[in-house]
């Protein structure tokens, strides 16, 4: 039998970050070359509990759903289509909503963030997430329920989450936004150039799981935040997230997610612009910039998330955007134990997730 790490390069080509693989190697006897029919010619590991023969991605899902994460840069980015799912973005995203509630509004350079605090300008209790997370579960909610992007379920639901605290820790809707708070009255999404706030950006990640095309992410996003700017936004970020999410590298996914527009055109360079220029304010381009910004110089989920929060400003939902997409593409075995410990209201989370939709791929190809 060939080494286990030569398996591993042998189907995979080689990639630096599977040598953690080696970790597993005493779970399982690896094998390149099956010559078993019914399992074909792909690898696969026998698991030394029970002796069976698993292909290899297989084996991987079991580890996880036994709770046995497979932990940051286990899975090369080849292999990732096959096990990362929505829990990856939503918890990505709600961690670090929470991570940056007690910063809101401070300016940049006048705090650092390391971990879950309490406080700050909405006096929350550590792990808390606010608006940002409350709207992107009332989503999964209904895509949930519905089975498809439906978005006068979606806005009941935003509006319930408004008037009754639906979705939310303590039973209370905390950093309302402008535009969601006269949208939600009105019953009609704001057109105003002045109303692009990233309101629909911070909730809209889910969807990279589903199979919406452009015009149902646009019309999700367009309930509260219907001008362009946002609605675009919101279709670049979910396109970003599975071409990531697919196995691209970086500069390729974002590429072919930038949206046509000058106003966009910013998004091309961003990641290589220094701190000083990337804004994080509430306007939806800063935000989505911002998160692009952090995700491409870190090289972790939990730099990521405080690179997003430490940045000042709109620390929620900068973290937010920068937490879902950090999430889709680490993973959620990848957020720190003592983050997810902390968080809050997970059980509303998992009552949300939808299931059935995601974007699950045979490996290998
Ligand atoms: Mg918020």
């Amino acid at each position: 039998m060939i080494s286990f790490e030569q398996a591993v390069k042998m189907a995979l080509g080689y990639d630096p970050r599977m040598r953690k693989f080696a970790e597993y190697e005493n779970a399982f006897e690896f094998c390149a070359d099956c010559d078993d029919e019914a399992i074909g010619p792909q690898p696969y590991v026998i698991m030394k509990e029970t002796g069976e023969r698993v292909p290899f991605p297989d084996a991987v899902m079991r580890r996880r759903e036994r709770g046995e994460l497979v932990r940051e840069g286990d899975i090369p980015a080849s292999m990732r289509p096959a096990f990362f799912t929505l829990r990856d973005a939503v918890y990505g995203a709600a961690v670090g909503d929470a991570l940056g509630v007690p910063y809101e509004f401070q300016s940049r350079g006048s705090f650092e963030c390391t971990g879950m605090a309490s406080g700050g300008a909405h006096g929350q209790l550590a792990g808390t997430f606010s608006d940002d997370t409350s709207l992107m579960l009332a989503l999964c909610d209904s895509i949930r329920v519905r089975g498809r992007v439906d978005v006068r379920d979606m806005r009941r639901r935003f509006e319930s989450w408004l008037h009754e605290g639906a979705y939310t820790p303590d039973g209370n809707a905390f950093d309302v936004g402008n535009a969601t708070r006269t949208a939600l009255a009105e019953g009609r999404g704001c057109e105003g150039e002045r109303s692009n706030g990233n309101g629909s950006l911070m909730r809209i990640a889910p969807l990279a799981y589903t199979t919406a095309d452009d015009d149902e992410v646009r019309a999700a996003s367009a309930i509260t935040h219907a001008h362009r700017i946002s609605t675009e936004s919101c279709v670049c970020f979910v396109k970003l997230i599975r071409n990531l999410v697919g196995g691209n590298p970086f500069e390729l996914a974002l590429k072919y997610s930038i949206p046509e527009g000058e106003q966009f055109a910013f998004l091309a360079d961003v990641a290589s612009r220094p701190r000083e220029e990337v804004r994080s304010g509430g306007y939806v381009l800063d935000t989505l910039g911002a998160a692009i910004w952090c995700f491409a110089n870190t090289s972790s989920y939990a730099d990521c998330v405080l690179a997003a929060v430490n940045l000042g400003s709109d620390t929620d939902t900068t973290a937010c955007v920068a937490g879902a997409l950090a999430g889709a593409v680490y993973g959620y075995g990848a957020i720190p134990d003592e983050w997810l410990d902390a968080l809050r209201a997970k059980d509303i989370i998992e009552q949300c997730l939808f299931h059935g939709f995601e974007k699950v791929r045979s490996w290998p190809e």
